[in-house]
């Protein structure tokens, strides 16, 4: 139930690990169930032949609070950022024709497992041999140096893609003048801006989307993770900039909008939207973070994040604390090299944080 958990060993473990930063609402939430099972009864698939109106709902939904203009509904994270990138080649390709097909992406970043995507992926260590050839066209440029973001976004550029915050690479926040930069330059030289917010949106920081931080939209934006709030959904997000680029015929996805992961979706952007969710996430967060600071435990580096996405950073090897918070009754995730990482359901109880906290403290100690 909400973030307790029992093992198959009897035990009780808080998670403050939503399953990587899906399970947006927790465990076994009355709403959540009661969407869901309501879908179910009526219908769990029609293909993309007719209107699921939940489906449509949805759609309705994520434009309204994104300010984007269109969506499209696919299962994962990498088949959102597949369509990304898809979108942004297009795009190039009916403006300027061939040889602008290049994606600019960051070092450390995460956009997923598919072929293209890991290429995507800025991290040396994805790149294994045995997988090649990978999909060409990407680029990697350190996430922070205005100097390099300039020089990269040379002419053969179509896109440049990154997470305002990145997660499996160690939760490092994009600073707002970087993003400015990387807004501005995008902008003039006619290169879309894709943020990849598969972990970071929905909810996670404190607002619906990383973005608004920033005060200003990407061009696409690509969410998954805490979409379906357990069911599996993914979806990228065009602005009126591109959002005539695909047509009929030219992308789909047989399972993309599916009605009972859409009713799931649909379900959790309405409580997430509902009066004072959001602020009571940046607030648990804050209490979260102003706990560990207070403990002053010499094992602590650095506490980074926004919101519900916290990363510790450790001065050992975080998954050694990972495995000792298990073995006493708490589950959290690592990320990067350095950090013991956050993500517990957005509707996690004080009580169940302060017996979490209870539980890392000492583990960190
Ligand atoms: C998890 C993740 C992905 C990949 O999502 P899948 O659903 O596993 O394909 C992509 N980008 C980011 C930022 C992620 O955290």
């Amino acid at each position: 139930m909400g973030a307790t958990l029992r093992g198959l060993d009897g035990r009780e473990y808080i998670d403050f690990t939503s399953g990587i930063g899906v399970n947006t609402l927790g465990f076994a939430d009355e709403g959540y169930i009661q969407a869901v099972t309501e879908q179910l009864r009526r219908f769990q698939h029609i293909s993309n032949y007719y209107v699921s109106p939940v489906t449509a709902l949805l759609a309705e939904k994520l434009t309204a609070v994104s300010g984007m203009d269109r969506v499209f509904f696919g299962n994962s994270g990498a088949e959102a950022n597949e369509g990304a990138i898809k979108t942004a080649r297009k795009y190039s390709y009916d403006r300027y024709g061939e040889g602008r097909s290049v994606i600019i992406s960051l070092r450390d970043s995460f956009h997923g497992r598919t072929v293209t995507t890991l290429a995507a992926t800025g991290q040396d260590k994805m790149h294994n041999i045995y997988f090649e050839p990978f999909t060409e066209g990407f680029r990697y440029i350190p996430m922070g140096d205005g100097a390099a973001l300039e020089e990269a976004l040379t002419a053969d550029v179509c896109a440049v893609i990154a997470e305002p915050i990145q997660g499996e690479g160690g939760v490092n926040v994009m600073d707002d003048a970087y993003a400015a930069l990387l807004r501005r330059l995008c902008a003039e030289r006619d290169i879309l801006l894709i943020f990849d917010e598969v972990q970071c949106g929905m909810g996670r920081t404190g607002r619906m989307f990383a973005y608004e931080y920033f005060g200003f939209e990407p061009d696409i934006v690509t969410l998954a993770k805490g979409l379906g709030g357990g069911l599996p959904i993914g979806a990228f997000l065009c602005s009126k900039k591109c959002s005539g680029v695909l047509t009929a015929g030219n992308h789909g996805s047989t399972f993309g909008g599916n009605p009972v992961s859409a009713a799931a979706a649909f379900y959790v952007i309405n409580r997430l939207a509902s009066e004072g969710f959001l602020t009571s996430v940046t607030e648990k967060g804050a209490y979260i973070k102003s706990k560990i600071a207070a403990a002053s435990l010499p094992s602590v580096t650095e506490i980074r994040g926004k919101g519900l996405m916290i990363g510790i950073a450790v001065n050992a090897d975080p998954k050694e604390y990972a495995l000792r918070a298990a073995e006493t009754g708490l589950l959290v995730l690592t990320a990067g090299s350095d950090a013991v990482r956050l993500l517990p359901p957005l509707n996690i109880t004080y009580d169940e944080i302060d017996r979490g906290l209870a539980v890392l403290i000492e583990t960190l100690k």
